[in-house]
């Protein structure tokens, strides 16, 4: 990527990392959940499976996946519900997001034994209709955000050129969250991307039954500031350098897409702790279950990995977990404490 124009933060962003997830493998610059434990796919299987059955055991159903990585997450997912829930098994349409025809390919490999064929679609809004199921792990943070700053003449917005940062007026306003105060000089983020996902899915859901489950890096507290963040060959980069060859990430601003979806009248369960949510569902007794019988290094890994994702000193706070359902179902999973 090159030139020198000014360009919106946003488009910037989505530039970038549209560069980088079709030219490189992310996966060799960070690890996600499904990649550190197979427990991870298997937990969110049986969470969607339970999902399907306060839904009514709708079937056809459609299994969504936004952002699906390598497949990994969803082809643990699928053994496990083949297992334990086969009626649900049999019901699933399986439906990908996913821009990247690349990942698109791993993805195709890695459900290749599950025998479920998947869909894919560039845009949510092309899904058939119908009951649906969506997970999206580390999804939200990879969509373009927009950054506007608060000075004493309004509002003004992060434009890039070159490698800094240039300020234009804001052609847009930030959207009101409750308990959000915003003083002079503070950035405010705005991912619209995020908020139309949010917006289309709670569409849906005010009319048919449905539930999206977000797992992402955020604060579950309405704040202010900028978490734009690179990385590149897995080490914290200037996120303005080397657009393409980088992982461009921020924090997911649950409090905005909890509150939209309120608004829009479908129920809200958390943003949780990742960490409470896992153990709450039996990660930790998945992860004993899987290590019964295993070379002792490997029951370790899965013991390590199990404790990277909940441990609240490491993956099991800074990640939440945010549900959004039609008004009348049950969510299973939230209102744990913390793992300790
Ligand atoms: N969920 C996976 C991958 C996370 S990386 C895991 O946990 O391992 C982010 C994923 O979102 C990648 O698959 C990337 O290609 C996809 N993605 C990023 N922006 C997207 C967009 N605008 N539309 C659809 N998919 C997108």
């Amino acid at each position: 990527m090159s030139g020198t124009a000014a360009e919106r933060l946003d488009r910037f962003m989505a530039r970038a990392n549209a560069a980088y997830y079709a030219g490189r493998d992310p996966f060799a610059d960070f690890t996600t959940a499904p990649e550190i434990t197979q427990a991870f796919g298997e937990i969110l299987g049986a969470w969607a499976a339970v999902t399907w059955q306060a839904m009514g055991a709708p079937d056809p159903v459609l299994l969504v996946e936004a952002g699906p990585g390598r497949g990994t997450l969803m082809a643990d997912a699928l053994r496990l519900v083949g297992r334990v829930a086969p009626a649900f098994g049999r019901a699933i349409r399986l439906h990908l997001l996913e821009t990247s025809p690349r990942l698109r390919a791993s993805q195709a490999e890695a459900l290749s034994g599950t025998g479920v064929v998947p869909t894919w679609h560039d845009r949510l809004d092309t899904l058939p209709d119908g009951p649906f199921i969506l997970l999206a792990n580390e999804f939200l943070d990879a969509l373009p955000i927009r950054q506007l700053v608060r000075t004493a003449g309004g509002w003004m917005e992060r434009w890039v050129e070159g490698d800094r940062f240039v300020l234009r007026d804001a052609d847009v306003q930030p959207v009101a969250v409750p308990g959000r105060s915003v003083a002079q000089g503070d950035v405010l983020e705005l991912c619209e991307p995020a908020m139309a996902v949010v917006r289309h899915l709670t569409e849906r859901m005010s009319r048919q039954p449905g539930a999206a489950l977000f797992l992402d890096y955020g604060s579950d507290r309405p704040g202010t500031g900028d978490t734009l963040q690179a990385l590149r060959q897995g080490r914290p980069s200037p996120p303005l350098e080397h657009p393409g060859e980088a992982d461009l990430t921020a924090h997911v601003d649950f409090p905005l897409l909890a509150h939209l979806a309120r608004e829009a009248g479908v129920a809200v369960h958390g943003p949780d702790g990742q960490g409470a949510f896992l153990d709450g569902l039996g990660l930790f007794a998945r992860t004993e279950r899987l290590a019964q019988g295993r070379p002792p290094e490997q029951a370790r890994a899965l013991a390590d990995g199990a404790h990277r994702l909940a441990a609240p000193e490491r993956m099991g706070r800074l990640f939440k977990v945010l549900g959004l359902c039609h008004p009348t179902m049950a969510l299973p999973g939230f209102g744990r404490e913390e793992a300790s």
